[in-house]
């Protein structure tokens, strides 16, 4: 095509910037001009509480680029939000001005407050003419109110390249208070064979801040994640491969010296936090981020969002799928570090809900993996769970003793299992119930069982519940019933596949086994 004439927006910009800044005489931080929207990545909602929650958006005109299209420029780039009471955001009930800093690689987290308890919003931000695309979220009701019901939904592990994300758009449709995400929202390695996979990532593994912020734009152009986003308010945490597969605490899987692991640790949490709706309390300090917190619904349901990650001490025996060396009994081995399991001992034991929900990452039941016949060797752990701190497990069902209301809300595994959490091992009184949640993508298309689940059963009494399909879980709390839907997909490897439930789980109050729903 032949070259127009530049017009004076362009001319402004330099040709090829698609933002400036333009410091104007007696303004502060100038005006803002973009020549493509920036709301590229959608918008989100988090950690909802009784007069608020947490909206999000970043600034990426051309989100795979340098700067994703952003020029840089001290001072920020000021935003503008709004709060709605109805769907078409007529009824603004708030509104004010953010600001996207550079140094958050042009995110923007606002923390709402003054709404009404319990009770859907919808919000949208407006930069440089543009407006976004609007969310919906609702807040959380009055703490200790009388509650008869939530309903959340459970994601995560999201290989962008193993399948595409049709379970989010399913998602998107449920009616749901809130999404908890247990983690693996980017993947930082290829797993898998690039030949087969129905799509592919842009850049290689990522180690500095921007190629991490790289990785997250290119997850977040995905529509069907976006509009999962945009329906609800998310608990976001994060497991490994938001920093590297199975890294623990300071240490990476390649044996790099603590203090260099470190400084991808700080970029990852860096990039996390950029990309995800959480408080302020969670911008990171250095190689630090305060992820585990806490959040309560009526006089329902408390629920314990666990960080499994940063506080570990490394696998022992090799980590991976193993029988267990005497490292898994080093009296100091954690998976939670003594400040995080007192506050969790803490928020358990007092009254606040008739529920207790401990959402985290890693399977806690024990389970033995073997899974062919006779094959002449003893007990396989997976080294990464909780099997991998068997001492450390054992005090996590001592704080549930006496409770009868525990539910655990686990991820990881990319299947869907369900049992119960028992006292010593497998042979105990069961002390809770554990729904372990399948992947939104990863591993692929999956099947209803995985060859040799007879075998796993046989040595596994304590699990109720199997499959090996994408999809999610829908988790219906009552007073007196806790029912979880186990909602699959029959495919992954191409958009389109509806959405099923495998199976309807319940368990009672009180009684930690689970029951037919
Ligand atoms: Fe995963
Ligand atoms: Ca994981």
């Amino acid at each position: 095509m032949f070259p127009s004439f530049p017009d004076r927006r362009q001319l402004l910009l330099g040709g090829g910037a698609v933002a400036a800044s333009l410091v104007l005489p007696g303004t502060g931080r100038g005006q803002t001009v973009l020549a493509d929207t920036p709301f590229t990545l959608g918008v989100a909602s988090g950690d909802p509480w009784p007069d608020g929650f947490v909206i999000w958006t970043r600034l990426a005109p051309k989100p795979l680029d340098e700067h994703a299209g952003m020029t840089m420029a001290p001072g920020g780039v000021p935003v503008t939000w709004e709060v709605a009471a109805d769907e078409g955001l007529a009824q603004v009930v708030r509104t004010g001005d953010a600001v996207a800093w550079a140094e958050l690689g042009h995110s923007v987290h606002v923390e709402i407050s003054g709404l009404d308890p319990h009770r859907p919003y919808w919000y949208r931000f407006t930069c440089a003419g543009f407006r976004s695309p609007a969310g919906r979220a609702r807040t959380a009701p009055v703490v200790g109110s009388r509650l008869d019901s939530v309903r959340f939904a459970v994601a995560g592990c999201q290989q962008y390249d193993a399948g595409f994300y049709t379970a989010y758009r399913h998602i998107s449709e449920e009616d749901v208070d809130f999404l908890f995400h247990y983690g693996d929202y980017i993947y930082e390695g290829r797993y898998g064979d690039e030949a087969k996979k129905p799509r592919h990532v842009v850049g290689d593994e990522p180690f500095s801040l921007d190629d991490y912020r790289r990785r997250y734009a290119l997850y977040k152009l995905d529509p069907d994640l976006q509009a999962a986003h945009a329906s609800c308010a998310w608990f976001v945490t994060n497991d490994d491969h938001e920093i590297q597969n199975n890294w623990a605490g300071s240490s990476d899987q390649n044996g790099t010296p603590p203090e260099i692991f470190l400084l991808r640790r700080q970029a990852a949490f860096q990039a996390y936090y950029e990309n995800m709706p959480l408080r302020k309390t969670s911008l990171p300090r250095g190689p630090d981020m305060q992820i585990y917190r806490r959040a309560i619904y009526g006089d329902l349901l408390n629920a314990n969002f666990l960080d499994t990650r940063q506080f570990r001490t490394d696998q022992p025996c090799g980590d991976g799928f193993q029988p267990y060396c005497s490292e898994a009994f080093a009296p100091k081995a954690q998976m939670i570090n003594a400040k995080e399991e007192a506050w969790l001992h803490d928020s358990l034991t007092r009254p606040h809900a008739r529920w207790n929900l401990v959402a985290q990452q890693v399977m806690m039941m024990p389970m033995d993996r073997r899974n062919k016949a006779d094959a002449g060797y003893g007990v396989i752990n997976n080294l990464d769970s909780w099997a991998g701190y068997p001492e450390a497990r054992q005090r996590m069902v001592e704080h549930f003793r006496g409770l009868g209301n525990v539910v655990v809300v686990t991820g990881d595994e990319h299947q869907n299992f369900a049992g119960e959490l028992r006292d010593k091992g497998v042979d105990g009184q069961a002390l809770a119930v554990e729904f372990v949640s399948t992947s939104i993508s990863s591993g692929g298309n999956g099947s209803d069982t995985r060859p040799g689940t007879d075998i796993l059963k046989s040595h596994n009494p304590q699990l109720d519940f199997e499959n090996d399909q994408r999809g999610y879980l829908i988790c219906d709390v009552g007073r007196d019933v806790w029912r979880t839907d186990v909602r699959v997909l029959d495919y992954v490897d191409r958009p389109g596949s509806g959405v099923t439930t495998r199976a309807r789980l319940a368990v009672e109050r009180g009684k930690p086994k689970l029951v037919e729903a």
